[in-house]
């Protein structure tokens, strides 16, 4: 096997505070093998590939926390794609998430079981993509906030099954639906869809196969019930309260705000969201960013996704620019790095293969000219993308499959 040799390189491995200048990473497989000062290394190989990354700043990949595969904005007249269609708009979406340096997807709900037939081709390495970790279809109540033409699930008995059969299919999460959301015309924020005992079923079942469970919840009073009953994440809480996030902060709740959906109403008109749903982005807008403030303030553990039917959002990807509009307020680029590369890691279980550059974890790195520590902004120049030891991206982008990716 040959070993990928990345030199001249500032590394920022996600645990000392400052870069280490002249660096040199060496992947061999999908691993990290060695780490050190430039000159220091005491192997050298004519097989082995070597990049100059001209002192490019080189830290973990990118995380996104929130996505799901198969979003889209489909006009009346177009009709509902097939299953073979979402696939191959799936595939398409997940390449240019890698190419733009995230390096694992963290999928909240898609259909028909194409995310785990992407993940299980990815992971296998038939084909080419970033790390996908999947919860399935969303369980969500008869009616509720993501049910597929209002088909859900009713009681305790029921939503067990349900949970029970996502995680035969394979799903590394559960995802539940507990209020009304944004795309549902006739629910409000606060309406409460899920019941406590149906919630508890989940969670239990979840956390008896090892899995963790994420909820889509927009009131305070969810987050509560959520927080109490074990959920694990917390999602877009468009309207959470100084005592939700209290109660949050006791059950150890990890928080993904999803701000970058409500931060810039236009996007949603730009991209064909229907005027009523534009209308409740609007009115989320400014108790979102309170609640995000409260959380911040408070030092509720976040991570970081985005929740959006693009990958890009003025001009970069979607994960960068949650990270940005989090900077705005206030938060230091190191912090947010971290949520998007350690924590994710860290609630997968997965802390001792990802999320760090350090010897012998997975090689899933990204590279930019100027340092991210200074600002996040930075990540909207990702010169370099390795994923599991595989160059995926070098400054000549990707070769052959560059030219299919979405665009900004
Ligand atoms: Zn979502």
């Amino acid at each position: 096997m040959n070993r990928i040799v990345l030199t001249n390189i500032r590394l920022l491995d996600g645990i000392t505070r400052a870069a280490r200048d002249d660096y040199v990473v060496v992947t061999k497989g999908e691993r990290i093998e060695w780490i050190g000062p430039r000159g220091a290394e005491r192997f050298q190989d004519p097989t082995d590939m070597v990049y100059d990354l001209k002192g490019a700043y080189v830290l973990p990949g990118l995380w996104d926390m929130h996505v799901h595969l198969d979003f889209r904005m489909i006009p009346d007249s177009v009709g509902e794609p097939s299953l073979a269609e979402s696939t191959l708009f799936a595939y398409r979406r997940a390449l240019t998430f890698l190419n733009a340096g995230v390096t694992s997807l963290r999928v909240v709900g898609t259909h028909g079981g194409l995310d785990f037939s992407l993940r299980d081709g990815i992971n296998c390495g038939e084909y080419l993509g970033p790390r996908i970790l999947t919860a399935g279809p969303g369980l969500a109540s008869t009616g509720g906030h993501g049910a597929i033409q209002g088909k859900g699930y009713d009681g305790p008995y029921e939503f067990r099954r349900a949970a029970r059969e996502v995680v035969y299919h394979g799903a590394d999460l559960v995802k539940i639906m507990v209020t009304g959301g944004i795309i549902g015309r006739h629910e409000a924020f606060d309406a409460l869809q899920t019941m406590p005992d149906e919630v508890q079923a989940v969670v239990k079942v979840a956390h008896q196969w090892g899995r963790h469970v994420a909820a889509h919840i927009a009131s305070a009073q969810a987050a509560v019930m959520c927080a109490e009953l074990g959920v694990d994440t917390i999602e877009h809480g468009y309207a959470l309260d100084k005592h939700a996030l209290k109660v949050m902060k006791r059950h150890g709740v990890v928080y993904v705000p999803t701000l970058v959906v409500t931060d810039e109403p236009s996007y949603w008109s730009e991209v064909g969201l229907p005027h009523w749903a534009v209308a409740k982005v609007k009115q989320a807008a400014s108790s979102h960013r309170l609640a995000v403030e409260m959380a911040l303030e408070m030092g509720i553990a976040i991570t970081l996704g985005s929740d959006l039917p693009t990958p890009f959002v003025d001009g970069t990807i979607g994960v960068v620019r949650e990270m940005e509009a989090l900077a705005n307020l206030g938060v230091a680029p190191r912090d947010l790095i971290a949520w998007a590369t350690r924590t994710p890691a860290t609630i997968f279980g997965l802390a001792d293969d990802l999320g760090t550059v350090e010897h012998g974890k997975v090689a899933d790195l990204v590279a930019t000219p100027e340092n991210p520590y200074d600002s996040v902004r930075h990540f909207r120049d990702i010169c370099f993308v390795m994923k599991r030891g595989r160059v995926v991206r070098a400054e000549t982008g990707l070769p052959l499959v560059a030219g299919y990716l979405e665009h900004e």
